[in-house]
């Protein structure tokens, strides 16, 4: 609940008096969380909001590391094991992967 609740704070200046018809939002698959209970809570919040069409969309950002045991630089898609897929240390440098934007609004 509390990403919905900071996409709708981020969202409201923007809106102010305006209709909002999609909110775009890029996150990193690190924070874990999972869009469909995302869209979930944002339908509940979104009319409380005063935004009652509002479609939220995702862009789900995968995370990045740099191994510090052998080097490697990985993509990994999964937020449950952050370790290098090369070696399996844990020992890891996260790049990307803990993203959260709302890149942009359409509004009208
Ligand atoms: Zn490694």
């Amino acid at each position: 609940m509390s990403l919905c609740q900071a996409i709708a704070n981020i969202v409201r200046p923007y809106a102010a008096g305006k209709h909002v018809d999609v909110v775009r939002v890029k996150i990193g698959a690190l924070r874990q969380a999972v869009p469909d209970s995302l869209s979930f809570c944002w339908t509940l919040l979104r009319d409380y909001e005063d935004m009652p069409d509002a479609e939220l969309e995702f862009e789900v950002v995968n995370a990045e590391i740099d191994c510090r045991s052998c080097g490697h630089h990985s993509t990994i898609d999964s937020p449950w094991s952050l370790s290098c897929p090369d070696c399996e240390s844990a020992d890891v440098e996260v790049l990307r992967g803990n993203e959260f934007l709302v890149t942009s609004l359409d509004v009208s």
